[in-house]
This record gives structure tokens, sequence and C-alpha cells, in this order.
């Protein structure tokens, strides 16, 4: 079960007053929470099997926006509907909203085809296609934030100007600095965790106002619902309280930026595929191919872990974001990282992915890696030592959208794994927010040339 809430309690609950509105809800292609507040009485009668969206939800950008040049959807195909087929295993309760349960859905097009471009079918895609050479996926993303003295609404009418995180200094692991943001941190923990989204614990980050929310891991899909299900209860719970919760990757060039980086291991019959005890450092040969595809294919799924302009902006020498797709042992600067080395424990945390990734096609896309990795039978290269920023690889993560959107539209590896429709969708995507981007006149280059050019 996705969810902590059968069917039939929903019901009881209903029927006991006690539940009065149900979230019918999608991922998008950013990884936010789309739908409808459905009245529970009606959901529970009706529309518990189906109910409607414009397919241009699936065809948008944060601003929700109608591009031209999708295959899926457009103006001249009149913007029709999608099917949002609400996926009951998922159901809970967001306890951090009265009387509010959730549940999400799988998205169909009118002839109940899956839709191969929603990122909850990419990542059953290749969840699938992994349980196919007999592994499970265990996953796990760490949310990084900052929390802001003022809300959203103030701050978006002061233009994002002179914006104040909630603490004065960097508050990496300290007790009492995040002492004082309890009111909002404490109530996130908890109502997740009834909510059925296994916390593990929040730790202040290494920057002011700037906090980590880690996650039990769990399997692929859980996890990616459990990193959605978070970021919604961040947001909604610091606005109840007066403040902003961003997950921009990179809110100010002089402040450290956030990431989610994405713990992962592969188990055979609930036991770990990626420990060797014979091995020096613990690592089975099933490790190694699925890291060496990880490493091989980083260029080719940079866009689905940095999807904005400013993702690539936390890509930077000596700020703990990686600049080179290498891999060490427990060594935070390279871009794959071997935590729990001689244990069973034994995982890989990819720490490309910016804050703002959707977790659906992220881990979509690196299990599709892996499996090629798997499949090829990858050799690993022996592991980056020293600071990473200085090694001499000519394997460098992208380091623009641009460049990042050239090695998806030509990554034969994602077309097979994914679809070349599905490839060709996202490559749309990410040359829109391009487009968007470079028709802007910046504040940098006024204030740089306005008097001296
Ligand atoms: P660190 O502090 O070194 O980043 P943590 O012990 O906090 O490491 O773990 C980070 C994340 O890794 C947590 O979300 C945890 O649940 C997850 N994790 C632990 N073991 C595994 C595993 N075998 N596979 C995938 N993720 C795991």
């Amino acid at each position: 079960m996705l969810g902590n809430l059968t069917f039939d309690e929903l019901v009881q609950k209903v029927a006991d007053g006690n539940v009065d509105t149900v979230l019918v809800c999608m991922a998008d292609m950013q990884g936010r929470l789309m739908g409808k507040r459905y009245q529970a009485h009606n959901f529970v009668t009706h529309s518990y099997k189906e109910t409607h969206c414009c397919n241009y939800l699936l065809a948008t950008d944060l601003e929700m926006a109608t591009p031209d040049g999708f295959d899926a959807t457009s103006w001249q195909s009149g913007y029709g509907d999608y099917v949002m087929q609400p996926d009951l295993d998922t159901l809970r309760m967001l306890p951090w909203l009265e009387g509010t349960a959730m549940v999400l859905c799988d998205v169909l097009d009118h002839h109940g085809h899956v839709v191969t471009h929603s990122p909850r079918a990419m990542l059953k895609k290749q969840i699938a296609r992994l349980k196919a050479l007999g592994f499970d996926a265990m996953m796990a993303t760490e949310l990084e934030f900052f929390l802001f003295e003022k809300s959203f609404d103030e701050i978006r009418k002061s233009g994002f100007k002179n914006l104040e995180p909630i603490s004065g200094y960097n508050q990496d692991y300290h007790i009492f600095q995040t002492t004082k943001e309890e009111g909002i941190m404490r109530p996130i923990r908890n109502h997740l965790a009834n909510a059925g989204v296994p916390i593990e614990n929040s730790k202040g980050e290494a920057e002011a106002g700037q906090e980590e929310l880690n996650i039990r891991y769990s399997e692929a899909m859980s996890c990616a619902d459990h990193h959605i299900i978070a970021k919604q209860a961040v947001k909604d719970i610091a606005w109840q309280q007066g403040h902003a919760a961003s997950f921009l990757p990179k809110w100010h060039q002089g402040r450290v930026g956030s990431a989610a980086h994405v713990h992962q291991s592969l188990w055979v019959d609930g036991k770990p595929a990626f420990y060797d005890e014979n091995d020096p450092l613990g690592m089975s040969d099933v490790m190694r191919h699925y890291m060496a595809g990880l490493i091989r294919y980083a260029a080719d799924y940079t866009v689905f872990l940095a999807p904005y302009i400013n993702s690539y902006k936390r890509f930077a020498k000596g700020s703990f974001a990686p600049t080179k797709a290498v891999w060490s042992v427990d060594n935070r600067t390279a871009a794959f990282r071997l935590c729990g080395s001689h244990s069973a424990g034994i995982r890989v945390e990819c720490r490309v992915g910016g804050s703002d990734l959707n977790p659906y096609v992220a881990l979509a896309a690196q299990l599709a890696a892996g499996i090629k990795g798997l499949e090829d039978k990858l050799e690993l290269a022996p592991p980056t030592l020293g600071d990473l920023y200085e090694a001499d690889s000519q394997d460098e993560v992208p380091r623009t959208l641009r460049a990042a959107t050239e090695a998806l539209r030509h990554s034969t590896m994602l077309k097979e794994a994914m679809g070349e429709e599905v490839v060709k969708h996202y490559v749309r995507a990410a040359e829109w927010e391009q487009e968007e981007f470079d028709r802007v006149v910046t504040d940098w280059e006024i204030a740089r040339g306005f008097e001296r050019s």
C-alpha cells in the first residue's frame, strides 16, 4: 500500500463527519500536485473512479503557459481532457489540512491508454523494467529548502527584493537555531509522519535559513510520492504560519544552493543486491554495473535532475554541488558518492539533482541509466580521490540547460528506455524554458551596462 488509508476507512470517516474534502491530484511535469478539491461525499459515491483535467497540465511550464511545439497537445488540437484515475492505494489523510484526505491519480487518454509522458507512468515503466531483471529499487530523496521571514505573497508584492531568510547564520546541524524554527519544522515532521510519510529527521543546513528534511528510503514509487507530498506539506505549513518555503535551487549567488540528493540501492527478495561482503568496499558486481550506467549516462539525464535555468546556478566549485560526473567513497565533492560501504546499507547517492527536480522523472531517468549499466555489464572505473572540483576528468556535468537539452535530445539510451515521444516531449519543455529566459532582459545586464557600456 502506497498511502495509509483504505477506501473503506475513508468512506467511514466521511460518514462520521471526520473528512469533508478529498484532494484528487496528479503529479505534473514540474513535480507539483495538481488537481481538484472534492466534496468528500461526492468523491466516495461518484468520483472515486475518475475525474478529468485539461491536457495542457502535462505540456505547460511553472507559470502555466501554453507553449507551442508539443505533439501531445496544442491550440490546434483544442486542448482536450485527460482522465485522472485515482489510485486508491495512495489514499491518505493530510493532517495539516482540516478534514482533508488526498489521492494520487494515474493519467489516461480517452481510449484508456496511459499517457506515457505523465511522470508517474514514466517511473512505473522503469520500475517494471527493473523488476523484469529481478530487482526492486529502494530510494530516498533528501529535501533541502529555505525558510523566509515573510510570506510568498508579501515577497511577490515587493518584487522578490530584500529576501530575508528566517535565520541570521549558517545553521548546519545547529540545534539552537533550529529550536527557533521548531514552530514550523515540528508540525512538518509530525503531520507528515501521520500522513504515512516515514520522516527520519530534519536538520539545519549549511546556510542561513536552510533546512533539510530526510525521509526513510522506500520502494521507488513511494519515494517519489513521499517527496511531492512532503514538499506540499512544507509549503502549506510554512504558509499557514506566514512564511515562505522556497525550493528554488539558488536564490542568491552569494548563498549556498539547495539540492535533492537521491540515495539508491537495488534489492532482490528483500535482500540488498548492492552488498558483497568479499569485496574490499562491500560493492557487488550488480552495484558496479548500475553505478557505471549512472555515470556513463549522467549527461543524458541531467535535464531530469536540473530542469530550469536556475538549476544550473548550483553547479559551482566549492559549493558541495558537483561539477564532475565521477564517483568516490563518502566524498561530498563527487557527483556519485558511495555511502554505507562495508555494510548491507551500501548505496549510491547521486548529488546532481537540485531541490526543484520532479522526483518521478528524476528517479525514472536514473533507473533507466542504471538498468542500461546492468544490461550491458558496464565496467565501473576506479573511484576518484580528493577534491573532485579539481579532478582531471572530462566527464563534466552539463553546466547549462542548453547543453543538457542537447544531451537529452541525442540520448539513444533514454529514447529506448522511455520512448522517443517521451524524450521529445521533455526536450520541448526544456527548449521552451530556455526560450522564455532568452527573451528576458535581466537586472544583471541592466546594472552592468546601463551606464558603462
Ligand atoms: P547521510 O547523513 O550520510 O546523508 P543518512 O544516514 O542520513 O546519510 O541517509 C540518507 C538517506 O539515505 C536517508 O533518507 C536514508 O533513508 C537513505 N538510505 C539509507 N539506507 C539506504 C539504502 N540501502 N538504499 C537507499 N537509501 C538508503
